[in-house]
């Protein structure tokens, strides 16, 4: 098939170069001329374990294209996505769907025959229903279809995510966009991954609802750590003996400082936006959003808490920024309202990611940033663990304890085993591990 995809991003990027490993010949579109630019030398414009390969591969068998011209993309499609950003509005918390509804309006000025015009980015419910509208109006007579096929893909994992995805979510209004999307992806459904079928409206709110879910899911344990912490027991072994239980799953329950992200605590505030537009009351959304927000400040407090009480004029070393690891992304990331809140307190921040700083250095001031983790926890009074990276789990606590003024361990990722960093002479912080009297 002839694939357009508008906005070459994590998710169009990632979605087009694996249509193209299908076989389907591919045009990635964006309006960042730099991105198009390292795409075509075969540089990747982000940090994506085994994307660059892809890429590479597809390119060079002729199936995957970029381009800044929409018009040329579009010619012969048979399915355009849209997978541009839906950030959250300032102040308001609803998605901003202007990047949406740009794309549509410049997609409809060149579509042409049976194309199906499909929203691969995350939108409220009815956000298909305006695509079609403002493609009807500058096409009257057009005989276009709008789909919604929401990804589920996540940053880090995100090739294996796509190519081996537990579901595929397709939402149709007529034949035409049905048969389409069902042969886009063919390879899959022949590979007995389920694809759900459904109304264009269910496919929207699927995404959200999903999303909550495991926001919820991380709060609930994040919740219960805070509990453990009191009554004198391990959230990893909580973890563990419920997880087991197929019915909750063991995904999702790690404790840590809070979810962020680029998608999480934009599309619950979306979501809840959605419930009070309609007047309905989503209660264990609304305080997912607020015990989450709420955690992430209070990580703070647990590192004065690990110092004495007070960081004016100490010197904390930060170790993992982004919001996960395996990927270069800061969007909401909790290493941002951590920083900021120590720094308000008087401390002076060091910092070290293995390949997040760039973006980084964009969304947080005043901090030393370092290659080496070492050298990033130099004469510090504490080290805070934020991001678990697999580089930073290796790191020789004897060596970090070494180069730094005392030997303060905030874990907020329990990346190190309470009795391994203890045996190394640190005083050891971690998250719903007793505290030790
Ligand atoms: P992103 O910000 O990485 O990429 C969006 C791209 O769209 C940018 O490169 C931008 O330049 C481009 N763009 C905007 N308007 C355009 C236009 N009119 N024409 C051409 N290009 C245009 O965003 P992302 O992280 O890939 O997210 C995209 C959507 O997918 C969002 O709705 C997000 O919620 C959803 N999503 C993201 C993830 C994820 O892990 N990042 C996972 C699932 C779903």
């Amino acid at each position: 098939m002839k694939i357009a995809i508008v906005g070459t991003g994590y998710v169009g990027l990632v979605s087009g170069t694996c249509f193209a490993e299908w076989g389907n010949r591919v045009v990635c579109v964006d309006k960042d001329v730099g991105k198009i630019a390292q795409l075509r030398q075969g540089k990747m414009p982000i940090y994506e374990p085994g994307l660059e390969k892809l890429v590479v591969r597809n390119q060079a068998a002729g199936r995957l294209s970029f381009t800044t011209s929409l018009a040329e993309a579009m010619r012969g499609v048979d399915i355009v996505f849209i997978a541009v950003g839906t950030p959250p509005r300032p102040g308001h918390g609803d998605a901003d769907l202007s990047f949406i509804y740009t794309a549509a309006k410049e997609i409809a000025y060149s579509l042409e025959g049976n194309a199906v015009v499909a929203v691969k980015s995350t939108v409220p419910v009815g956000t298909g229903d305006a695509v079609k509208k403002i493609i009807a109006t500058v096409r009257p007579n057009g005989s276009f279809s709008v789909a919604s096929n929401p990804e589920f893909l996540r940053e880090g994992s995100a090739i294996d995510d796509f190519l081996f995805p537990d579901r595929v979510v397709i939402g149709v209004e007529d034949e035409n966009a049905r048969k389409a999307m069902l042969a886009l992806y063919r390879p899959l459904a022949e590979a007995n991954t389920p694809v759900v079928v459904g109304q264009r409206r269910s496919a929207e709110l699927i995404k959200y609802a999903s999303n909550a879910f495991l926001a919820t899911k991380i709060t609930f344990i994040n919740e219960l750590a805070d509990l453990c912490e009191h009554v004198g027991t391990d959230v990893g072994e909580l973890a563990l003996g419920m997880g087991l239980d197929h019915r909750i799953g063991k995904a999702f329950l790690n404790a840590g400082p809070g979810y962020g992200g680029s998608c999480f605590p934009k599309d619950t505030l979306a979501l809840l936006r959605t419930a009070q537009d309609h007047g309905v009351a989503l209660r264990i959304v609304e305080e997912t959003v607020a015990a989450n927000e709420a955690r992430k400040r209070k990580m703070a407090l647990k590192v004065l808490d690990a110092v004495g009480g007070d960081v004016d004029g100490l010197t904390i070393s930060v170790l993992g920024l982004t919001f996960k690891p395996d990927t270069d992304d800061m969007r909401d990331a909790p290493s941002v309202p951590l920083i900021e809140t120590l720094q308000r307190f008087g401390a002076k921040i060091r910092a070290h990611d293995p390949v997040g700083m760039e973006n980084a250095a964009r969304v947080v001031e005043n901090v030393a940033l370092f290659n080496d983790p070492y050298e990033c926890a130099r004469d510090a009074d504490a080290v805070v663990i934020v991001t678990e990276w697999e580089s930073i789990r290796q790191l020789d606590l004897h060596r970090l304890k070494q180069v730094m003024r005392s030997a303060n361990l905030i874990d907020l990722r329990n990346a190190f085993g309470r009795g391994v960093a203890q045996a190394a002479g640190f005083q050891v912080s971690s998250i719903g591990q007793p505290v030790p009297h």
